[in-house]
């Protein structure tokens, strides 16, 4: 098995670390970009804390706040021409994964005035700006990840940006900012962050270093989400603390290995029906699971008996986590899907067992017919 990792993110997790690490910030520039969506960055505190450091350093800024759910790909472009507009020296992202990937591609925009989907190129004549990635939900690892997940206007689709750039300078956040973040909400970025580490650990693309954080961040999510889920009781602080923490080993998983078909079967879910991300990958999940239990048994046993349960019961907590989704689709739609589906055909092949567009169209099926 290759043995390489490379995911040079700076990362500082603690509460109050926005106003401890200051010189993060002040060593970026004299000028700032702030990139939020519309209100959680104001109501969960982050972005009065960053603030605060700015003008106590006398960094001037200016607030872009138009980042929707799935960024769509043309506001990440005119934060771009804002950010030269406004001459910024650095760009500070605050948020969920949305806001998060977005600040990855208008850093990019910013330092490069080209056509939107030029972006996918993956071969820009400038560096991205620096920037600075500040979460407040415990789900995409975006912080630590390379990948600028967005939603393309003319298609309505979601595609990967995938390059060294978008690893941020530093991730900065204090696990504090989930604390507004509802409970659904909660669950759904939880799931995300499961599915990350469980599609990491059996994926074909796995090592020695993914697998560390993969099953870290498994056993932490499973112990945490079981009380919350069966007991139904409320988050508390701790509970918030390690889900963070998972997110960030969840991310460190896919920067090795990426995502596979949870993700990329997932997507339709998000793009035409609305359905968070991640509850629209937690609904492949069990299967997922499954899959890597049967093809790489001594892999998953290892895995289960560190976690102290078996696939089942770990299958079980995600599916009475993921909620109903009521969708019928007919076998016309399934197969206009599985063109979207083929395009991604990585993102398959890594499953165990050679996982094909046929055994995608039959899950589908299986579950939404
Ligand atoms: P999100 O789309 O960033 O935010 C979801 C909702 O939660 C928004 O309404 C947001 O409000 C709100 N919110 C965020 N933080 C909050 C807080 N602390 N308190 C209260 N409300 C809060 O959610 P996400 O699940 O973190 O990100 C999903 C995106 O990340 C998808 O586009 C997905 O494809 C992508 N993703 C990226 C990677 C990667 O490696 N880069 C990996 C997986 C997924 P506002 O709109 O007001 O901010
Ligand atoms: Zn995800």
């Amino acid at each position: 098995m290759e043995q390489t990792f490379f995911m040079p993110v700076k990362v500082i997790a603690a509460e109050g670390a926005i106003a401890r690490n200051a010189e993060e910030f002040t060593k970026l520039g004299r000028r700032a970009l702030i990139v939020t969506g519309k209100t959680s960055a104001k109501k969960c505190g982050a972005l009065d804390d960053v603030t605060s450091v700015l003008k106590a350093a006398g960094i001037s800024y200016v607030i872009y706040d138009e980042i929707t759910q799935n960024p769509m790909l043309s506001a990440c472009k005119k934060g771009g021409d804002i950010a030269r507009q406004e001459k910024v020296d650095f760009i500070i992202g605050i948020g969920g994964g949305s806001p998060l990937d977005a600040t990855k591609a208008i850093a990019i925009f910013a330092a490069n005035d080209m056509p939107e989907e030029e972006i996918f190129a993956l071969s820009w004549p400038n560096h991205a700006l620096p920037y600075i990635l500040v979460g407040t939900t415990a789900g995409t690892g975006s912080e630590v990840t390379p990948y600028a997940v967005l939603t393309v206007d003319r298609t309505g689709l979601k595609r990967s940006v995938g390059h060294p750039q978008c690893y941020a300078n530093a991730a900065i956040s204090d696990p504090r900012y989930t604390d507004s973040l509802p409970r659904e909400f909660t669950l759904s970025t939880a799931l995300d962050a499961l599915s990350h580490s469980i599609e990491g650990y059996f994926a074909s693309t796995a090592n020695g270093f993914s697998d560390l954080f993969a099953a870290e961040a498994i056993c932490i999510i499973y112990h945490t989400l079981y009380p919350i889920v069966y007991d139904h009781r409320e988050l508390s602080p701790a509970d918030r603390d390690q889900l963070y923490l998972a997110s960030l080993y969840a991310g460190v998983t896919i920067a090795k290995t990426g995502t596979s078909y949870c993700h990329s079967v997932g997507y339709f879910l998000t793009e035409d029906y609305h359905i968070p991300h991640g509850y629209a990958c937690a609904v492949y999940l069990p299967d997922y699971l499954m899959r890597g239990a049967a093809y790489l048994p001594e892999k998953a046993q290892a895995l289960f008996g560190r976690l102290g349960a078996s696939a089942e019961g770990l299958a079980k907590l995600i599916q009475d986590a993921t909620p109903a989704m009521n969708l019928l689709l007919s076998d016309a739609q399934i197969e206009a899907l599985s063109a979207r589906w083929a395009g991604n055909p990585a993102s398959l092949a890594k499953a165990p067992g050679n996982f094909t567009v046929e055994d995608a169209k039959a899950l589908v099926r299986k579950l939404f017919q």
